[in-house]
């Protein structure tokens, strides 16, 4: 044998090599790495049987032939690297393509997004509606003193919204109380605030009642606005507009006067019934009278202001107070208002999960 025959030989083994690792890819795993690993550099691999035909030489002719074969030992060992490298993350590639898993599928029993509670659907379109007039909103606490509750707003110590039988009154701390309104969150504000001022306070409120059409815990929202020039035209203005947007309908609105202690002149709001349109024959809802009580209303009294240091002889403004369960039960038509605070799954899965 000599180096020529030598080449050839070397020639063949590494052609068998490229062929094997041609038919062998895409489809390469660690285990058949291994397989050609041990086929082409093992101890019975053709490389290694080259080395013993290194006898046959001639001692010239051993140091190249030992060269040559060195070569071809190193370009498979070079292409076996590279080969165990893509033989890992092809092996990662298949498994990820075989396994079915769809991790963006729904799981049975959670596609169900749920609802949106009657009220809090109501809350979430007085506030939008009210944000589009240009309000802020602002948080009072539920549990006040009784500053802000009756004495900052002209409610004095005889008057009858301080009784016990209206107001959750705290044990051991008598000037503690569960607010009876979210007028509260108005002196909050004002106390916190310079005019001009354009605010809602949205919120629970607590009175001890129950019946068809009270419960000891409503929600109420409250609007309030102080500035220079701020007349009874802008008040019945701003809740015309605010009605028509909340029930999306051209309702009429009606002002009866009433008295309240924090607002003076004040007036009880009526709306047009959203189910008869005002007609009133046989209409169950507004009882024959073609028109729904939805909140009372006024100019803020002086005392008010004065409560809060604010100039009485520099500003005015109007406040007023809806029922959110009230204007909830004529949007969605219910008609018994306990129906909201029972927590019926059937009932309340009815609603949307949002307003819009
Ligand atoms: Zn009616």
């Amino acid at each position: 044998m000599d180096l020529s025959i030598l080449g050839k030989n070397i020639a063949a083994v590494l052609e068998q090599f490229f062929t094997e690792v041609e038919t062998t890819m895409g489809q390469l795993s660690p285990e058949k790495f291994e397989q050609l690993r041990v086929n082409f550099l093992g101890k019975k691999s053709p490389i290694s049987g080259l080395m013993t035909e290194l006898k046959n030489l001639s001692k010239d002719e051993k140091p190249q032939a030992g060269k040559m074969i060195n070569d071809a030992r190193q370009t498979v060992e070079g292409k076996l690297n590279e080969l165990k490298t893509q033989a890992i993350s092809w092996e990662i590639e298949a498994k990820l393509s075989g396994e079915a898993l769809d991790i963006s599928l729904p799981v049975e029993g959670f596609d169900n997004k749920g609802s949106a509670h009657p009220v809090t659907l109501m809350r979430r379109i007085l506030v939008q509606s009210f944000r589009h007039l240009g309000f802020t909103v602002y948080d009072g606490p539920e549990l006040d003193f009784e500053f802000f509750n009756f004495t900052a707003l002209n409610l004095p110590p005889y008057h009858p919204a301080r009784d016990m039988q209206d107001t959750f009154h705290i044990a051991d701390h008598k000037d503690l109380m569960m607010r009876p309104q979210t007028s509260t969150v108005q002196i909050h504000a004002m106390l916190r605030e310079k005019p001009p001022l354009r605010i809602i306070a949205p919120g629970r409120v607590f009175r001890c009642d129950s019946d068809p059409t009270h419960t000891p815990m409503f929600h109420q929202i409250e609007a309030l606005v102080v500035d220079e020039n701020i007349s009874f035209a802008d008040l019945k203005g701003t809740i015309d507009v605010l009605l028509k947007s909340i029930f999306n309908k051209d309702l009429a609105t009606r002002f009866r006067p009433s008295y309240f202690p924090f607002t003076e002149p004040s007036a009880e709001v009526d709306l047009m019934c959203t189910v008869c349109m005002g007609k009133g024959t046989d209409c169950r809802v507004c009882k024959g009278t073609g028109w729904l009580e939805v909140g009372g209303c006024g100019m803020v009294h002086p005392n008010v202001f004065e409560a809060v240091n604010y100039d009485a002889e520099k500003y005015t403004g109007f406040a007023f107070g809806f029922g959110i369960d009230r204007l909830a039960m004529l949007k969605y038509r219910l008609s018994d208002l306990r129906t909201l605070f029972e927590g019926n799954h059937k009932f309340l899965s009815q609603f949307p999960i949002s307003a819009s």
